[in-house]
């Protein structure tokens, strides 16, 4: 029998914790599949996915930089995806491929159930506008805070995002504007650092103000990268979560898409936060 295979396509994406997580989920739930990682070169997204398809390929996960390039390659996009303007799952649909953008909905999850965090009525601060940024935008004013500023290193880009995303903002009743980094405000509730930041080595790319005790400062990164800026959160007071449990979150909601069954996500959170302790 020849399973369903699935991967996850980037560059880089060697580092990739995805293969893992699905490997649980389909152990978990009994589902037959494989799933695996696809280096694509920078201009060679495209050429990748068709191949993966052509080779009995079911769907697969986008990831960075190619978020942007997905939903263009799909005949039908969510609503999500098409508000974010960007896909991390590709699911091959006999009668058209089919988009979605699931990164949003795993990090309100995680936020919401795996912090105990309810995002209704607090103020959040969310920083970057890339693809991660895009993403999470629409599910986060879903879950009605009284409040989003998005600040981003290139304003312009905090810009267009909030004029995208102004619509929905006025439904739910959401103050939501744009800022640069140097003054995005005081005091947040929540504070999402989705940049690629941490990566350079920087602790914060918004000021200590931003801060107050109690806040929920969650890095999107994790591992060694998240490290500086869960520092940076916890000396000022702030409860500081990496961007694990958004991972396992937005795997689950892919998965779920393709299996049309949800597996559970806190026994796989644990198992993979127990391979990364092992240095695996
Ligand atoms: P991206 O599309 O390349 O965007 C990068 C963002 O980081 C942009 O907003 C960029 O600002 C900003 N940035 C880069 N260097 C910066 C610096 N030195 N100071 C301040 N801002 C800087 O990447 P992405 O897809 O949004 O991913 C962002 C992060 O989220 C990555 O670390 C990724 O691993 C993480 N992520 C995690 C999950 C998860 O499930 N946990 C899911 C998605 C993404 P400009 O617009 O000015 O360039």
């Amino acid at each position: 029998m020849t399973l369903d295979q699935y991967a996850v396509l980037g560059n880089p994406v060697a580092h990739s914790r995805s293969p893992f997580i699905h490997a649980q989920f389909a152990q978990q739930t009994g589902q037959a599949l494989t799933y695996g990682r696809l280096l694509c070169s920078m201009d060679g997204f495209a050429a990748a996915v068709r191949e993966f398809a052509a080779a009995g390929g079911r769907g697969c996960n986008v990831t960075v930089p190619f978020k942007f390039e997905a939903p263009t390659l799909a005949r039908r996009c969510s609503e999500r995806a098409l508000l974010a303007g960007a896909a991390n799952v590709l699911r091959f649909d006999a009668e058209g491929w089919y988009a979605d953008n699931t990164d949003g909905a795993g990090l309100v999850h995680d936020i919401e159930q795996g912090a105990g965090r309810p995002l209704a009525g607090h103020r959040v601060l969310l920083v970057g506008a890339g693809g991660a940024g895009a993403g999470v935008l629409g599910p986060l004013l879903q879950a009605s805070p009284a409040e989003v500023v998005v600040a981003n290193r290139t304003a312009e880009r905090a810009l267009a995002l909030v004029e995208r995303h102004a619509a929905l903002a006025a439904e739910k009743g959401v103050a939501l504007r744009a800022s640069d980094l140097a003054a995005p405000g005081q005091a947040f509730d929540v504070v999402l650092n989705a940049t690629a930041s941490s990566l350079q080595g920087h602790a914060s790319p918004v000021p200590d103000e931003v801060l107050q005790p109690g806040t929920l400062a969650v890095d999107l990164m994790y591992g060694p990268a998240a490290e500086p800026f869960l520092a940076w959160a916890r000396s000022h007071g702030a409860v500081a979560r990496d961007g694990l449990g958004m991972l396992v979150e937005q795997a689950a909601e892919a998965f779920a898409l393709w299996r049309g069954v949800h597996p559970q996500t806190a026994p796989v959170l644990q198992a993979l936060r127990a391979e990364m302790a092992a240095g695996r």
